[in-house]
């Protein structure tokens, strides 16, 4: 028999935060001459790469497909070996995967759940001896948590490999006194998803320190087309040419989208704060709880995108947690299911076992909602129902 239908959620895990000044930002560029390739895109772009200590932020529509361009702009391609975290979105895996790359995964540090340093060494000692080195990892800072990456940038300068940083979840994070971006990875991605810690609707940024890899994100997502009299390397510099430099893709960011960016940028400090402040709340009040709390460690500060707890072994089983608070309409959810255990990746050589540390975090993980805005009584109510939860099954 299919189990009861929950009821609708009425207090989701995520959600954004819109205020007045982010809707009359959007309402000024409607008015204006440009809906897109104005002036506004490379206004959220300055202001980003400035709040990140980076030289360059290109903008385009989702993170995905900055991932995607990154990868591009990085030189993956058929015969290229990419490796990333199994504990993530699909996006992650799939960037490399639309660029012909052979993908494969590493596996987690089962306390940080992000892609383990001590997995990757030996990872890479084999792929050493057997001439399979990876060309580009791409590192996940799961739950806003930075990944260990200055490890990550030793291993990669001792094999030769580049690093791509997935910070979709970690806008605001700080690594080692720096913003992270800033330093350690070739390229580091941004989501502006309306579940992620700032939001565009959809958007995505790539952030870099590299002026040439700037450039070739800036030709893949408008056409690969250069405009610039200087650069072309054909035509005549007449004021109407332009030149196709490279087979890039239409992926730019619209001007509405970038002034909520950038209006909601201003306010990610307030809107950081918030989310230190809940997670801060949610570990004094869960404690006791038959969990885990999510990791903290005292070199690198986490953007709180998700507050995601592991239940303990002997805890009532995690679908039985989640429906109770799914019927209460809480908006509970799992992140994440690993990317090999997925039809489309099982299809491709991946199966059950291949990395152990993500399926023991997949089976008992259970983020709680957490999103700026979210009330103290709102938290309450979310470990109230948890508590009973974990203690009718006891
Ligand atoms: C959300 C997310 C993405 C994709 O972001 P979009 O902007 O929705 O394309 C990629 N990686 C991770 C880890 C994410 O959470």
């Amino acid at each position: 028999m299919a189990a009861p239908a929950l009821p609708p959620v009425t207090l989701p895990y995520s959600r954004q935060q819109v205020s007045e000044d982010d809707i009359a930002a959007v309402v000024a560029v409607l008015r204006s001459d440009f809906l897109t390739q104005g002036a506004v895109v490379p206004a959220f772009e300055a202001a980003f790469a400035q709040a990140h200590g980076v030289a360059h932020a290109v903008a385009v529509t989702n993170a995905t497909a900055a991932l995607h361009l990154a990868c591009l702009a990085l030189g993956i391609g058929p015969g290229r070996r990419v490796w990333t975290s199994p504990n993530s979105f699909l996006a992650s895996a799939n960037a490399a995967a639309y660029c012909g790359a052979t993908v494969d995964f590493v596996d987690i540090d089962p306390h940080t759940r992000n892609l383990g340093v001590p997995a990757l060494a030996d990872k890479l000692a084999r792929a050493a001896r057997e001439g399979t080195l990876p060309d580009l990892l791409i590192p996940v800072h799961f739950a806003g948590l930075p990944a260990d990456l200055r490890e990550m940038r030793a291993l990669a300068d001792r094999h030769g490999f580049r690093i791509l940083a997935d910070a979709s979840h970690a806008t605001g994070a700080d690594y080692l006194g720096a913003p992270v971006g800033a330093e350690w990875a070739d390229a580091t991605v941004f989501s502006f998803h309306a579940v992620k810690v700032i939001t565009c609707g959809e958007g995505g940024m790539v952030v870099t320190q590299d002026p040439e890899l700037a450039r070739q994100l800036r030709l893949l997502r408008s056409h690969g087309v250069e405009r610039e009299p200087q650069r072309l390397q054909q035509l005549p510099a007449e004021p109407w040419v332009y030149e196709q430099q490279a087979l890039g893709h239409n992926l730019r960011l619209t001007e509405m989208q970038a002034a909520l960016g950038l209006s909601q940028l201003q306010r990610l400090p307030a809107m950081h704060a918030d989310r230190c402040a809940q997670a801060d709340r949610y570990d004094a009040r869960l404690d006791g709880l038959p969990l885990r709390r999510p990791p903290r460690l005292a070199d690198r500060g986490c953007a709180w995108h998700l507050y995601a707890v592991a239940l303990d072994a002997d805890a009532p089983p995690r679908a039985e947690v989640y429906r109770a608070l799914r019927r209460a309409g809480i908006g509970v959810n799992v992140h994440y299911i690993p990317i090999h255990l997925q039809p489309w990746w099982r299809a491709r050589g991946f199966a059950p076992g291949d990395f152990p540390a993500a399926e023991a975090w997949y089976a008992q993980a259970l983020s709680l909602p957490l999103f700026p805005g979210l009330t103290a009584a709102q938290q309450d109510r979310v470990v109230d129902v948890l508590r009973t939860a974990l203690e009718s099954g006891r």
